[in-house]
């Protein structure tokens, strides 16, 4: 292995390029349009474009990636997460052009990338699991039989779901099969694949998981536990390493269940399992991920093992040299730096970084993506940064991420910085004898008055394409990519498309327009035409930067007309509907 194309962008894209650069190995990025300035096409050592902006034009698809890998001179394509990072084919596109896979074989990510195939090796590796039902549920009428023999709540769960999307809480027997069906529509439509399942939901959970990494010569060692119950829409906000607050059994009922999972299913590379704890104390399998995860840094800071240099000399079919059962030296939490707007209800926001003064100093880690004048483009997630903090315990890292919050500086867009900087202050997570948060603790109970960023005005987003221009260089042909924004200066009278003023976000009310407060994507309407609506109803729900939020309505009316529809891509301002 000499070079590797790393078939991602952002941090994680970052990251991998620097331990390309500590193993020795060269680097290769891509990027979409919008990212050619981006912070990775500028650490890694060489960049190609894959051309286009939407996530399926470029860094979701196959056939570009395989031809830039070949093009570029790679022998290893490393996917990082999210993205293609557990997509089968993929790993099986890049190890059919002859390069090497930085993960698991194609048919492990199979079997554990559909979450009822991994319940199935899980129960035949005796691990414990949440009642559930066996495989695939087909029917709304199995779904309601499940709740009515195991009782309610149970949990309504896409087999492909992923990214804390796809699973529906169901509370009430008399909405079991009305929700069931939903669930079947809404995993087709973002998934693909329609297949549910049904498992009983736990209230006021912790997520814990386990990290693992194997080798090509049936060794499995699990890096001890992670604890990622911080969480808003499923989804993690904050993390830490080691998993705090465990009773002896419940970790060694992890590590044992992780190992396990493992060996059943031959794994080889990093990986994690993850489950949660119920509030009586009992673990349950839940998913495998089969990459490296975003929170992996809290356990190279406490384990003193780097993941991804770890993840290359395994690919590179090195044994691995680390001890199963290593005990951790120290205590590390992950703040995720999102462009969000907690005061808006966490919603994304895409914009222009115009400061960054990162903090520093014992303890602090900064993972970026961005610079301080990066764009944060809204066709991708809202993850911009991670702030790693490390201290001799928990108590120490507490007192370390106060100040390294303190100092964190990030302007231009709103982000979830204000969220973590109450956090760290709120008993319920800080006090030193227990852990007092679940799953839902950030929705249900965390108290803090954190006001919408008065600096965020929803931006219409120039789409920053390139265009791509034939040029002759001593007599070659060459193409060259020219941002529309340059062109559009260059020729006179087009110029006005890049200067729109932004628009208010208020500024349909009087007249009953609905406007869009972000770009997106249309995924549902909530209403259709005729219905009477109340002030704050939601209307429709949105999705932007992998996130789903609803639009309320501006005022009480009729609804007139609905001027897009599900699948429709909408601008920040665009009208989105009519209220008389
Ligand atoms: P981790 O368990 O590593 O924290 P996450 O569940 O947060 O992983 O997902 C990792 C990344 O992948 C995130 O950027 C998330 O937005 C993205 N992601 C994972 N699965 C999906 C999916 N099915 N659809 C959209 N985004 C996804
Ligand atoms: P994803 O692939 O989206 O990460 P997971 O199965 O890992 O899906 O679940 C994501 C989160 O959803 C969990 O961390 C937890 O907060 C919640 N969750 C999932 N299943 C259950 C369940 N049966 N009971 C309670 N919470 C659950
Ligand atoms: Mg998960």
């Amino acid at each position: 292995m000499h070079k590797v194309l790393i078939a991602n962008r952002g941090e994680i894209a970052v990251r991998i390029a620097r331990a390309c650069n500590d193993a020795g190995l060269e680097s290769v990025a891509v990027y979409a349009d919008v990212d050619i300035d981006a912070l990775h096409v500028r650490t890694a050592d060489k960049a190609f474009g894959l051309g286009g902006n939407a996530p399926a034009e470029t860094y979701l698809n196959i056939e570009k990636l395989v031809a830039t890998a070949d093009r570029s001179g790679a022998d290893a394509v490393h996917p990082g997460y999210g993205f293609l990072s557990e997509n089968a084919d993929f790993a099986q596109a890049v190890l059919d052009a002859g390069l090497t896979w930085i993960g698991p074989l194609p048919k492990t990510i199979r079997e554990l990338g559909n979450k009822v195939t991994a319940r199935e090796l899980a129960v035949r590796a005796g691990v414990p699991l949440v009642a559930g039902s066996d495989g695939p549920v087909r029917s709304a009428a199995e779904a309601k039989a499940f709740a009515e023999e195991h009782g309610l709540p149970i949990a309504i769960k896409a087999a492909f779901g992923g990214g804390g999307r796809g699973l529906k809480v169901v509370r009430d027997i008399e909405t079991v099969e009305e929700s069931f069906d939903s669930a079947v529509r809404e995993a087709e439509a973002a998934f693909g694949r329609g297949e549910c399942f049904v498992e009983k939901y736990l209230d006021r959970p912790r997520h814990v998981e386990a990290q693992i990494l194997a080798d090509n010569f049936g060794r499995v060692v699990v890096i001890g536990t992670r604890d990622c119950t911080l969480q808003r829409r499923n989804q993690k906000l904050v993390e830490e390493a080691p998993a705090p607050f465990l009773t002896p059994t419940q970790e060694e009922t992890i590590h044992d269940a992780a190992r396990a999972i493992c060996r059943e299913a031959g794994y080889r590379g990093a990986g994690t399992v993850e489950f949660l704890v119920s509030e009586a104390g009992d673990v349950a399998f839940l998913e495998v991920n089969t990459r490296l995860q975003v929170e992996h840094p809290v356990t190279e800071e406490t384990y003193g093992v780097d993941l991804v240099l770890e993840q290359l000399s395994i690919a590179q079919g090195q044994p691995l040299l680390i001890e199963d059962g290593l005990q951790p030296l120290k205590h590390s939490l992950e703040f995720r730096i999102n462009a969000e707007d907690v005061g808006r209800g966490f919603l994304p926001t895409p914009g222009t970084l115009t400061s960054l003064q990162v903090p520093t100093g014992p303890g602090v880690r900064f993972d970026s993506g961005v610079t301080n004048t990066s764009e944060v483009p809204p066709q991708f997630d809202s993850l911009i940064a991670k702030l790693v903090v490390t201290g001799s315990d928990r108590q120490q890292a507490l007192r370390r991420a106060r100040r390294a919050l303190a100092e964190l500086v990030i302007e231009g867009v709103p982000t979830v910085v204000p969220f973590h900087r109450a956090v760290v202050h709120a008993p319920q997570f800080c006090d030193s004898s227990s852990f007092k948060v679940h799953t839902r603790w950030i929705e249900t109970e965390f108290q803090a008055e954190i006001l919408p960023d008065p600096a965020y005005t929803p931006q219409p987003t120039t789409d920053q394409a390139l265009r791509q221009l034939p040029l002759e260089i001593d007599g070659r042909r060459h193409m060259i990519g020219l941002p529309e924004q340059l062109l559009a200066l260059l020729t006179p009278g087009t110029s006005s498309a890049i200067c729109d003023e932004p628009q208010q976000a208020d500024s349909g009310k009087a007249d009953g327009t609905v406007e869009s407060p972000m770009f997106g994507k249309v995924v549902k309407w909530l209403v259709t035409k005729g219905d009477e609506v109340a002030e704050g109803q939601p209307l429709l729900v949105l999705e932007s930067m992998k996130m789903e939020s609803q639009v309320p309505a501006p005022r009480a009316g009729t609804v007139e007309e609905l001027a897009v529809a599900a699948g429709d891509d909408v601008r920040a301002g665009a009208q989105l509907a009519t209220l008389a």
